[in-house]
């Protein structure tokens, strides 16, 4: 048991500094069992202001050693406040290169960096801090709406909690369910819908306040009502801060700053929604399937 509990122990402190969905969640379990070599080092630097600029020098990814690299000597920079998409088949890698960044698992071969300052380099919670994860799964656990809001930050006070709600587009439906900000969820409480649970985890992540975004397929379950009010938090959560786009739908990917290109060939394209029309590549091949993979 004590080789269950140690983990668990750690994990009310570590998970609050980032959110995850379930499946983040489990994935998140399991690496902290298979990766035990992924911790701070000695020495590590607490970045005193992050201004949110992420540089990929010449990353090689591979899961396992006998396995063939899901990437391969890849390079990409991405300017603080920059709107970035990652488009491209299923299993190109575009999840497993964002999972470097919070440092899920580490670069078999070069260095992933923020703020010019090699992750590995950086205290671990400090990096998680920076870093705000919106994905398909939403993770809640049961308690109240307010506990799970508070996930994002537990240090803040309520005040914060409802704007962090309010901004989330998540206010309105919470002052309807009969206890409010106190109502439980989970088996025993109230039944959320799929969108209203992706603004409860937007609440969190506006909450905790991160420089940093990515968002994986953070709308892809959801209906398209629903689709359409998560898309406007999400826009609005996006304000001022670096982020980073996985998207399956054209019209999240549409207004995207830069659009890249990611295939199993490593990052083939990569411009705005008209430079890749223009260029009739792959991008123009996967706008002309509407980007159903
Ligand atoms: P995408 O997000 O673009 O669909 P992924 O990053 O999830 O792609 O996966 C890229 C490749 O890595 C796929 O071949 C996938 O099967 C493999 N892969 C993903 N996660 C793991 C893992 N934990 N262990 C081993 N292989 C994995
Ligand atoms: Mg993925």
């Amino acid at each position: 048991i004590g080789y269950l509990v140690e983990p668990l122990q750690r994990l009310p402190h570590m998970t609050t500094q980032f959110q995850e969905g379930i499946t983040g969640f489990q994935r998140f379990m399991e690496i902290m069992r298979l990766q035990p070599a992924i911790k701070s080092k000695p020495g590590a630097v607490v970045l005193p202001n992050v201004h949110g600029e992420i540089e990929f020098k010449q990353v090689t990814f591979r899961y396992e050693d006998r396995f063939n690299p899901v990437l391969l000597n890849l390079s990409l920079r991405i300017e603080p406040g920059e709107y970035v998409a990652l488009v491209g088949p299923s299993g190109a890698g575009k999840t497993t290169l964002c999972s470097l960044i919070p440092r899920f698992y580490d670069a078999t071969e070069g260095e992933v960096r923020l703020d010019g300052t090699n992750v590995r380099d950086i205290e671990l919670t400090c990096l998680r801090k920076q870093i705000g994860f919106v994905q398909q799964d939403v993770y809640l656990f049961a308690g109240t709406v307010m506990d799970n809001i508070r996930y994002g930050n537990p240090e803040a006070g309520e005040e914060e909690m409802i704007a962090a709600a309010k901004q989330a587009g998540a206010h309105d439906f919470i002052i309807r369910l009969p206890q409010g900000y106190h109502s439980e969820i989970g088996q025993r409480g109230v039944k959320l819908s799929g969108g209203q649970k992706q603004r409860l985890s937007i609440a969190r992540v506006f909450l905790k306040n991160p420089p940093i975004l990515i968002f994986d397929e953070a709308t892809s379950a959801l209906d398209n009502e629903s689709e359409g009010v998560v898309k406007a938090s999400l826009e609005s959560l996006a304000q001022g801060r670096t982020t980073l786009v996985i998207a399956h739908r054209l019209s999240t990917v549409r207004n995207a700053q830069r659009i890249i290109v990611l295939t199993k060939d490593g990052i083939v394209e990569q411009g705005s929604h008209e430079e890749l029309l223009a260029k009739d590549g792959t991008y123009a091949h996967l706008y002309s399937k509407q980007f159903e993979f």
